[in-house]
């Protein structure tokens, strides 16, 4: 096991919407047993059931644009107290701007915690926006597609399941444009704070899903669990 990390640390995925995260940090989360917290997918979650979270999200996501700061930084700092989040957590798509970042350097340390690693994704702007505005799910299994890279063999037909596949309302070209450009400004500049706390692992995150979570793992050093053994880390 690595000496520099200790075992129940959390770690960042960043990168810009389309980069991965969500499927590199499902895989992680089974590897490491630590829990994946993804920001989108708990506004999408408050937004289905209607909570108030949920109305108060909805237009900001809609539109691609950031849920304001304290919504999110409460959202996401309850969510890494519960017990599963006991030996980690691995965050996806949070933080996004410089005052998320502080809260939650400030948030694990209140809980005796520290960041072990800053992981970003690199992926180009084309390859970008071709991987979100193709992207569709399975609404039944939530096998994910993407219209130019992996299409079902029938149109909007989950191979799997049978399911329709839906796209996500911000996933259209217009708003992938949009949210790129709102990672530009925002979230960009985050690079530079973890590089200065010497926290930040760059990853090439093209190609080969099983190569890049190889490189994810290395680059976040994180120790991997035998199966069926998630509560702990070996
Ligand atoms: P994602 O699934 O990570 O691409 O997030 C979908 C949408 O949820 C974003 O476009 C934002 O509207 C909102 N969102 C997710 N995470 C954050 C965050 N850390 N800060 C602000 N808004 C967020």
């Amino acid at each position: 096991m690595p000496e520099e990390v200790a075992v129940d640390m959390s770690i960042v995925l960043m990168g810009p919407p389309g980069a991965g995260k969500g499927t590199q940090a499902a895989v992680l989360e089974r590897r490491t047993g630590r829990k994946h917290v993804a920001s989108g997918d708990l506004f999408r979650a408050h937004m289905i059931k209607g909570t108030e979270l949920g109305q108060q999200a909805r237009s900001f996501v809609d539109r691609g644009e950031l849920v304001p700061d304290e919504v999110v930084i409460n959202m996401i700092l309850q969510r890494a107290k519960e017990p599963d989040c006991q030996n980690g957590v691995i965050f996806d798509g949070f933080p996004r701007t410089r005052k998320q970042a502080k809260a939650l350097m400030e948030g694990l340390r209140a809980q005796g915690e520290e960041l072990g690693a800053v992981v970003l994704l690199a992926v180009p702007r084309d390859v970008l926006l071709k991987r979100i505005a193709g992207r569709q799910t399975c609404e039944l299994c939530q096998t994910p597609y993407n219209i130019f890279y992996t299409p079902p063999r029938l149109e909007a037909i989950c191979d799997l399941c049978g399911g329709n596949l839906y796209t996500r309302t911000d996933d259209s070209m217009q708003t992938a444009r949009h949210r790129l450009d709102v990672y530009a400004r925002d979230t960009f500049p985050l690079i530079e704070f973890f590089r200065d706390l010497g926290l930040l692992r760059e990853v090439d995150a093209v190609g080969d899903v099983d190569a890049v979570i190889d490189l994810v793992t290395e680059a976040a050093a994180l120790p991997t669990v035998s199966s069926g053994q998630t509560g702990s880390v070996a």
